[in-house]
């Protein structure tokens, strides 16, 4: 770093994304991307959107507010619309007091976060079996973080744990990341009517094949919208363009193709855990579009870069408790066929 650096900046590590090499194609699962592409409505609405890019988008993002409120049973004002998901949580981190807990081993960006805004931050193990360690979210007395479904590893916690922490949490934040939670997750959607200190965060990235789009939504009470809307128009109020404006609301319409792909997704998902488990692997039940395995006898790291090699890319993690494990993202059933020959090649 430079000299012109901010000393609260000098220490930044900032958020790795999975590699996007272009050195060759790659079946690409390291990145939790759908591999189906946005329905063709969604891409005309785009385009047709795209002729009006001299004039600003709607600060307000009205439109899809609404849209998304009708989607989930809410009002306009318990939605606020972000440049994905990671400004979501980057509105919400910059924005509460108290500190944050999350698990030791969930999505990487909370810990950046936590860090670059200088919050304070507590990483709750895991259990053994990589369930969520309740208790530790109940007694910390910081917000929660938790991604329902967790990653790296899949599991889903029940809403009925959520709602422990809620209950004895009152003062403090609970914030729930749905990133997945379309792939098989049951949404915490149903209990912001009974909770004012709950925020949920979504994204079009996974579910809605919407990753190169940017662009996800916070739902929580008016109240919290507003404190975050405030956050958001002291940073940026333009923070969604109009083509991913337009993208988002024309994908809501698109429910059957929605559902068609998610189920494509969810059987893809059991068919490769089935051929992963028929070939020695420890499979972790996954609700989420990416299965987290390990072999005994290879290393995570191994098999990411046999699979490299072979044009097949995972993504492993140098994280001491989970390195023995590969993230594999749920494609096609071509692209799960790849895989396991791949893998078959590699571990003969
Ligand atoms: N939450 C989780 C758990 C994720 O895995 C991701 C994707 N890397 C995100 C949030 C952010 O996704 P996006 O910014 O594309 O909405």
């Amino acid at each position: 770093m430079t000299r012109f650096i901010s000393p609260s900046l000098s220490g930044l590590s900032p958020y790795v994304p999975g590699e996007q090499p272009r050195d060759r194609s790659y079946v690409k699962l390291n990145t939790n991307e759908n591999p189906f592409p946005p329905p063709p409505a969604v891409i005309e609405a785009a385009r047709r959107e795209a002729g009006k890019l001299n004039l600003y988008s709607d600060p307000d993002c009205l439109y899809l507010r609404e849209s998304l409120a009708r989607y989930e049973g809410l009002k306009p004002e318990n939605v606020l619309v972000t440049n994905g998901s990671d400004e979501a949580l980057s509105f919400i981190f910059f924005a509460f007091k108290g500190g944050f807990i999350f698990p030791n081993h969930t999505y990487g960006f909370y810990k950046v976060f936590a860090e670059l805004y200088g919050v304070p931050y507590e990483e709750a193990p895991l259990k053994p079996d990589f369930t969520v360690d309740v208790d530790a979210f109940i007694t910390s007395g910081k917000n929660a973080v938790i991604a329902n479904p967790n990653a790296p590893t899949g599991l889903f916690l029940p809403l009925s744990e959520i709602e422990r922490i809620l209950d004895a949490n009152g003062d403090r934040l609970v914030i729930v990341d749905e990133a997945y939670v379309d792939f098989g997750g049951e949404s915490a959607v149903s209990l912001l009517g009974k909770y004012d200190n709950l925020i949920i965060t979504r994204t079009f990235s996974k579910s809605r094949s919407l990753a190169g789009m940017r662009l996800g939504y916070i739902l929580a009470s008016k109240e919290l919208i507003a404190d975050l809307n405030a956050v958001r128009c002291s940073i940026n109020p333009y923070n969604v363009d109009r083509v991913a404006l337009a993208a988002g609301a024309a994908s809501l319409e698109c429910e059957e193709y929605f559902r068609e792909k998610l189920e494509a997704v969810k059987e893809n998902r059991a068919y490769a855990s089935r051929k992963l488990e028929t070939m020695g692997f420890t499979v972790i039940p996954s609700r989420a579009n990416f299965i987290f395995a390990k072999r005994d006898g290879v290393s995570g790291e191994e098999l990411y870069l046999s699979l490299k090699k072979r044009g097949v890319l995972v993504r492993h993690f140098k994280k001491s408790g989970i390195e023995d494990y590969v993230r594999i993202t749920v494609g096609t059933r071509e692209e799960m066929d790849i895989l396991i020959s791949k893998l078959e090649e590699i571990l003969v």
